[in-house]
């Protein structure tokens, strides 16, 4: 039941008509009815017109997250429950990601028409992230509704930093439902040859983000295609996710390098788990840019050179220092690149485009005299779907070059 109408102002209604799910506090003009945070509310356009239904946060910068175009469409449990079965046929159904041992997003927010709500799926156990608040304080219908679907051995509660201070949402991490696992849960990746996988230990209480970065499944396979024989620095390796995929393609070795103990910890694990010597991967909890600038110093060589850094720019006026970031990156992978190299970028902020790293890119190659091919212009696999909509759901970018 809607508690309350939001009225727009004139020509505001437009993105939200195709289906953009967010309508910020500058497109409202009024709002009838004293919703309360977390309520349905109605939004019209100037004229009166019905445009969508939402969910309304006074807290928050996305005022109201729209979820449905259809007029008198409830919000309720049936129509969260449509919505996610259709979510996970996509990667039930029709990719094949979901089973023993593997790892998959189930749900990915704005691309899956659930704007606010994330859900990663590792063998038996479920892991949910909420940007919302309205859905946080529905966190037990979803955990219902998912159970029913998929029927997990346990539900977990994870939440990013920064997002209570975005939405005033403090919630507890933890178990929503179910059993924990007992120890870390094996995944298993498709590798580069036909039937032999890689296997990742992941640790969904207390690794960094749900436990694992499953978004760069499918860059992880290309750049490994370009492995055989080479040696490889994975620089931001966290669980090893680069290096362990380049080495069942035929690296000759792997050094792999994270600021993170834990994580530094984990990929030596997972490399012996996949049956690597230390010689073949070798982890260095160290800062990558000083790791680099000693490797160049002590005239190292790599055949391929895989940057993976966090989320430099958060806000606009972080992206000048990230791209300056990406700059010093790019300058030393050059240094330490051999003749005909493999150079793989990845940016994971939305905020830095695809134009804005090939630009740098190119500046780059110029200083450093050499020619630059792009092989391969990637983005994020099919379980992070991008909705036409909403283009701010395309965020992960993957640039694999040669270097000669
Ligand atoms: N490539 C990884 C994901 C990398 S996420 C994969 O495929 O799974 C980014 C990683 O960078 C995190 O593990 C974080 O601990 C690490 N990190 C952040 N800043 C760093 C720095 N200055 N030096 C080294 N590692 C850093």
């Amino acid at each position: 039941m809607t508690t309350g109408r939001v009225h727009l102002h004139p020509r505001r209604a437009k993105p939200l008509y195709a289906r953009h799910p967010w309508v910020y506090p500058a497109a409202i003009a009024s709002v009838e009815g004293d919703p309360a945070d977390g309520d349905e509310v109605d939004v019209h356009a100037h004229g009166g017109a019905f445009v969508a239904r939402g969910l309304y946060n006074s807290r928050s910068r996305l005022r109201v997250r729209l979820y449905s175009w259809e007029p008198d469409q409830p919000l309720d449990q049936a129509f969260f429950h449509n919505r996610i079965a259709e979510a996970i046929r996509l990667r039930r159904d029709v990719l094949g990601w979901v089973g023993p041992h593997r790892a998959c997003r189930l749900i990915f927010s704005e691309g899956d028409g659930l704007s606010g709500l994330t859900v990663d799926l590792y063998d038996r156990w479920l892991v949910v992230q909420f940007t919302s608040l309205a859905l946080a304080m529905r966190r037990e219908m979803f955990a219902d509704i998912l159970s029913e679907l998929l029927n997990p051995a346990g539900i977990y509660l994870r939440t990013e930093r920064g997002v209570g201070k975005l939405e005033g949402l403090e919630i507890q991490d933890g178990l929503l439902q179910g059993e924990p696992p007992s120890g870390p849960i094996l995944i298993r990746e498709p590798g580069p040859m036909a039937g032999i996988e890689v296997e990742f230990l992941v640790d969904v209480a207390e690794g960094q983000k749900t436990g694992f970065y499953l978004d760069q499944r499918e860059n992880r396979l290309a750049v490994a295609r370009y492995a055989a024989g080479r040696r490889v620095l994975d620089a931001f390796c966290y669980s090893g996710g680069f290096g362990l995929a380049c080495l069942r393609g035929g690296a000759e070795a792997v050094i792999g390098v994270d600021s993170s103990e834990a994580a530094v910890k984990l990929a030596r694990l997972n490399a012996a788990r996949n049956g690597f010597s230390e010689q073949q991967a070798a982890y260095h909890r160290a800062d990558v840019f000083e790791f680099m600038q000693e490797a160049v110093r002590h005239r190292e060589r790599f055949g391929v050179v895989v940057l993976d850094p966090p989320k430099f720019a958060r806000t606009k006026s972080a992206v000048e220092d990230a791209l300056r970031g990406y700059r010093r990156l790019l300058t030393l992978a050059h240094l330490l690149l051999a003749p005909e190299g493999i150079l793989v970028l990845c940016c994971c902020s939305g905020l830095i485009t695809m134009e804005m790293l090939e630009e740098l890119s190119g500046q780059v190659a110029a200083s450093a005299k050499r020619t630059v091919q792009l092989l391969e212009r990637r983005g994020q696999p099919p379980d992070h779907p991008v909705v036409i909509s909403c283009l701010e759901s395309a965020y992960l970018k993957c640039l694999i070059q040669r270097i000669l």
